[in-house]
């Protein structure tokens, strides 16, 4: 157990939420795992952090009126490790070339 764990800021504790799941089989209502804590409820203190930089760099990329996919060209990323940034499931970096200030 990690002792400094704090609440997840994406589920606010919750573990998850109701979601649809598709598969082979057709489309059903499931409960989903929070992508974050993986539906503990908590992260760590670094995870925190990783969550508010990437909310900030969604924000920041909104406001610049790019798409995801233009994003992710820009910073030589595939889309994937863009949304896990955005996400805060892996750790930010601020922007390479000073896209924005
Ligand atoms: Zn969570």
């Amino acid at each position: 157990m990690e002792s400094d764990a704090v609440t997840c800021p994406s589920c606010n504790g919750a573990g998850g939420g109701a979601g649809i799941v598709c598969g082979s089989k057709g489309c059903r209502p499931m409960t989903l795992s929070c992508s974050l804590c993986n539906g503990t409820g908590t992260v760590a203190p670094l995870k925190v952090e990783w969550f508010k930089r990437g909310a900030a760099m969604r924000e920041r990329r909104k406001a610049a009126g790019r798409t995801l996919r233009q994003e992710a060209n820009l910073r030589g990323m595939t889309q994937v490790e863009l949304s896990k940034m955005e996400a805060g499931r892996i750790e930010p970096v601020e922007d390479a070339g000073g896209l924005d200030d």
